[in-house]
């Protein structure tokens, strides 16, 4: 079966180089292959989310080269538009006893981030009666989460080698759907990936621990899995985590100091598929990939690079 990957960018902010390096890495492990790529936009959060930055990083990605099959501009490949799917999955776990009603009002700022993840193995709410949850409701809109069950989840990452997560002690229930009506990160990327065809996930290792319990939703909603890469995350000189808020490396600043073919060059050199950081064209790199010499640690950026 022809590999298929995606890229599955949130549009809270223009893109910044650690972005653009684990796109190029989605690129370049699919085209490698001759396989395909779906452009999803994930813009679950209403606040945080605009469409202006959705079409600046569709031009974005166009720019350096990286191109895309299927999605994007459709108005069907925008989470926005598929709460439908999302409710019919959550039907399916609600069906099987696996939802329940959360009132604790910590629970929507959580959702908000979905690279933050508290362990909740003990949320109160979880042992309410119906009639117990049901006089909570008439006093406020619950968020949703899901009961994880006792079960260690075990995988072998395509860069990272084998990982594994106790759900109960390591990941805890989890939400799935805020107070607010919106659907979280959690549900909405596994019904996705599962309804776009999606065989490969190249994405940033911050999301390594959020993968056994996306794991467990496949096997829960009877959903086929894709295989799983975790690359590493670009780090400033001081060790902070490059962001959409340090404007100092977005695309927009990167593109006024280099050449698409100039960026790729640096990247592939990060990357481990070039010595030097030289130019070099998409095409001819995506020949040449070779996931054995991608780093799995975290790559701190050189200096020269933010000035
Ligand atoms: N939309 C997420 C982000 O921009 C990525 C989700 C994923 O790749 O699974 O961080």
């Amino acid at each position: 079966m022809p590999v298929k990957g995606r890229f599955a960018p949130s549009p809270s902010g223009r893109m910044h180089l650690g972005n653009l390096f684990s796109f190029l890495l989605a690129w370049l492990s699919v085209r490698h292959e001759g396989g395909s790529l779906v452009l999803r936009i994930e813009d679950l959060d209403p606040v945080r989310c605009l469409p202006a930055h959705a079409w600046q990083l569709m031009e974005d990605l166009e720019w350096l080269g990286l191109t895309w099959d299927e999605g994007g501009d459709g108005a069907s490949y925008w989470q926005s538009n598929r709460g439908r799917l999302y409710a019919g999955a959550f039907a399916r776990l609600e069906e099987r006893g696996l939802t329940y009603p959360c009132f604790c009002s910590r629970l929507q700022r959580l959702n908000e981030a979905p690279h933050i993840h508290v362990v909740s193995p003990s949320c109160p709410c979880a042992g309410f009666t119906p009639e117990e949850a049901a006089a909570h409701t008439a006093e406020k809109a619950p968020s949703y989460r899901v009961r994880v069950p006792r079960k260690t989840v075990s995988f072998v990452d395509g860069l990272q080698g084998p990982y594994s997560q106790d759900l109960a002690t390591e990941c805890g229930d989890f939400p799935i759907k805020r107070a607010d009506g919106a659907w979280a990160y959690q549900l909405a990327v596994v019904v996705d990936d599962a309804a776009m065809g999606v065989t490969q996930v190249v994405r940033g290792r911050d999301l390594l621990s959020s993968t056994p319990r996306q794991l467990w939703l496949y096997e829960a909603l009877g959903l086929p899995a894709p295989a799983f890469y975790h690359v590493p995350l670009l780090l400033a000189p001081d060790g902070r985590r490059l962001a959409k808020r340090d404007a100092d490396l977005d695309i927009g600043a990167l593109r006024r100091r280099y050449t698409p073919g100039e960026l790729l060059g640096l990247l592939a050199q990060m990357a481990g598929q070039q010595d030097s950081p030289g130019p070099v064209a998409a095409r001819a790199l995506a020949e040449r990939f070779d996931w054995a010499k991608v780093p799995r640690e975290d790559i701190t950026v050189a200096p020269e690079l933010l000035q």
